[in-house]
């Protein structure tokens, strides 16, 4: 079973008609999110134009969010496709991470390290969206 395609409720901030944003479990700095396609694709290309731009303006709502609720100008976005570059979950889907002022982001220390988001911070985040 692939856990982007049942997401965890508990997870989950926000659903449009072919996309879900949710809160990454192993957050990456201040928290960390992702934006999903419903429909099960592993790779952006498997995507249609339909997903694609409501995957995109999903995630330009998100960053609109962060700047504007979370007061935080800088955001980090990225995916990753294959193994050799990071990818855990082969079912697409772009990565939000947001930095406090001055960076809190280690991403040496923090990649692979499997802390998981603790439910306070998870509580919060839901408050702003
Ligand atoms: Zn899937």
């Amino acid at each position: 079973m692939c856990k982007f395609c049942e997401v965890n409720k508990n997870l989950l901030l926000k659903e449009t008609e072919l996309s879900r944003l949710v809160v990454n479990y192993f957050p990456l700095g201040k928290f960390a999110l992702l934006v999903i396609p419903k429909r099960h694709a592993r790779l952006i290309t498997d995507l249609n134009k339909a997903e694609i731009t409501d995957l995109i303006l999903l995630y330009q709502d998100t960053v609109k969010i962060i700047n504007e609720k979370f007061n935080l100008p800088s955001v980090m976005g990225w995916f990753n496709q294959g193994a050799d570059v990071g990818e855990t979950v082969p079912h697409f889907h772009f990565h939000v991470a947001l930095f406090e002022t001055g960076g809190n982001l280690k991403p040496v220390e923090r990649i692979g390290a499997k802390v998981p988001i603790q439910e306070e911070l998870l509580i919060y985040i839901k408050n702003y969206f």
